[in-house]
């Protein structure tokens, strides 16, 4: 099979992007058998070599941040890297959804975290990144992650933090994982992550993933553009600077993608909507519904007997409101690519220049992302890639974070099993021809 992989990489290409299944692609090997690839005929990498992947998250690391903050090592990093200049995150943009979708190639509606917290009325349990009994509990995600892919066909993988790792999902974990626990220092992952890297070949592990979290809380509590951030990714900087110099020690060759889930918007002067203001007086009306409020948009649930009166009055109170769209269900816009999953509710409000919270919660911090990226491209993130798979002067403008799935399954050999969003044409450019 891995032979037959290294011999037509068209035939691999179409598979990655296909979203059809193992046994499908065989029988289309034959088909294309006599095409040309687009990749072209040499390989990124010796057959007789194991491709690794190691996977970076800077949370909150803004599309910009290194321009604006001038990070020593990261700057010197993207300069000779394959470089997406702007990764677009999926709606809505914040860490769980978005961290889900990097490693799915699926929009959260497919994957099913579709927000950092929400209520699943399939298994009638609420989901919060902060409750370790939701997140650990595989019923919560669809898809396959790419530590299951790689357990599927036999290959080792390790996380250092990554949503969605604690649980079972498509039947695996990664190979050696840990509890979420903000507390640990960076170094100390990084430790374990060279440590993983320097196992014996058998119990090496082939995709690694390591997640950071200092600069999206730094942007939460001052801003995208403030003293802390600045400071807080040039600390990040130096840490990544050695790891990186780390793996470069190793005795073979590293895959190394830097990215990020979401940027940052400065929101200290946006003004607040509050969803139980909504409804002026009537409070009946208003006990009919909960929402889950994230700023940028809120989850809502209607309660009532007759939800579809009670909808269109909502609809109406909202119509009345600065700032702020409602949509049910049904006709959430398109382009959100936000739908058919029971878990997002009856309806969503959405702002582009509000902060939507309740009266009732903690005051709103000054940095915030969930914002959708075509109305604010601060929202955008990173992606820089080094390594034997890489052409290191290649660059695309702008690309939906769905597609680093199929690209990262491709460099790891892995044949993708289940349908996907994302598509392997999209991020090619960025291989080695
Ligand atoms: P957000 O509210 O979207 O800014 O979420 C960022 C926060 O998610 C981080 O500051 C962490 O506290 C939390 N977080 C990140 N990864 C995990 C994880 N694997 N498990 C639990 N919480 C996490
Ligand atoms: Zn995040
Ligand atoms: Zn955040």
């Amino acid at each position: 099979m891995r032979q037959w992989l290294a011999s037509n990489s068209l035939a691999r290409l179409k598979q990655l992007s296909s979203s059809i299944t193992i046994a499908l692609v065989f029988l289309s090997h034959n088909i294309m058998a006599d095409e040309t690839s687009s990749l072209g005929s040499n390989q990124p990498h010796n057959v007789n070599d194991k491709p690794y992947v190691l996977l970076i998250s800077i949370d909150g690391y803004r599309h910009d941040y290194n321009k604006v903050h001038q990070p020593k090592f990261l700057n010197n990093f993207a300069s000779n890297a394959a470089t997406i200049t702007q990764l677009t995150p999926s709606f809505p943009t914040v860490t769980f959804p978005n961290h889900l979708t990097l490693v799915t190639g699926l929009y959260p509606s497919n994957h099913g975290i579709v927000a950092n917290r929400f209520y699943n009325p399939t298994l009638g349990r609420h989901y919060a990144l902060s409750d370790h009994d939701a997140v650990t509990d595989g019923r919560f995600y669809t898809g396959v992650p790419l530590w299951s892919l790689a357990a599927q066909q036999g290959m080792k993988s390790a996380t250092y933090f990554w949503p969605g790792s604690e649980a079972e999902i498509a039947g695996f974990r990664p190979t050696y994982w840990k509890r979420y626990d903000g507390r640990v220092a960076n170094e100390t992952r990084v430790e374990q992550v060279i440590e993983w890297l320097k196992l014996p070949e058998t119990q090496r592990p082939q995709f690694v993933t390591l997640y950071f979290s200092d600069v999206d809380s730094a942007g939460h509590h001052h801003g995208p553009l403030s003293q802390q951030t600045h400071d807080a990714v040039n600390y990040i900087d130096k840490v990544i600077a050695s790891l990186i110099e780390q793996v470069n020690a190793l005795p073979y060759a590293v895959n190394i993608i830097i990215t990020s889930d979401h940027g940052m918007a400065q929101v200290a002067d946006f003004e607040r909507i509050y969803t139980d203001k909504l409804f002026a007086d009537d409070e009946a009306l208003k006990s009919r519904f909960s929402f889950i409020n994230d700023a940028a948009f809120s989850l809502v649930r209607a309660h009532g007997n007759n939800k579809d009166q009670d909808l269109i009055a909502l609809e109406k109170l909202v119509a009345a409101t600065d700032g702020l769209a409602f949509y049910r269900k049904e006709s959430i816009p398109k382009h959100l690519e936000y739908d058919f999953n029971p878990a997002i509710g009856d309806a969503i409000l959405v702002t582009h220049d509000h902060y939507i919270t309740s009266s009732d919660a903690k005051p709103g911090v000054k940095g915030k992302h969930g914002y959708y990226a075509e109305v604010m491209p601060e929202m955008n993130a990173i992606l820089f890639a080094q390594g034997p798979a890489f052409n290191q002067q290649a660059s695309i403008a702008q690309a939906k974070n769905i597609h680093l799935y199929p690209l990262i399954a491709y460099i790891l050999h892995l044949p993708i099993t289940e349908p996907i969003d994302g598509k392997i044409e999209v991020l090619s450019p960025l291989l080695k021809p």
